[in-house]
């Protein structure tokens, strides 16, 4: 797992659900159940299959299994 790219980011995961950062980075968010789906930062895809679980603050992509925590998302954007 990559270590987080910066402090401010760190304080972030702490303040802003996971989310709503990923929604202020440009990702279009699509809910699913509990979840959102959004296109994975990690591959190139056309249909979202990186999943935001905002109670856990994880996301896991199922197309490339590439996920982290929280922050992480936006940086790698
Ligand atoms: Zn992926």
């Amino acid at each position: 797992m990559a270590r987080m790219a910066s402090k401010e980011l760190e304080q972030l995961k702490h303040t802003v659900p996971l989310e709503v950062l990923a929604e202020s980075q440009g990702y279009t968010l699509r809910k699913q159940g509990k979840d959102f789906v959004v296109l994975c930062p990690f591959h190139t895809e056309k249909t979202p299959s990186c999943v935001i679980s905002p109670g856990k603050n994880l996301y896991h992509c199922f197309g490339c299994g590439g996920g982290g925590v929280g922050a992480g998302l936006a940086a790698t954007h």
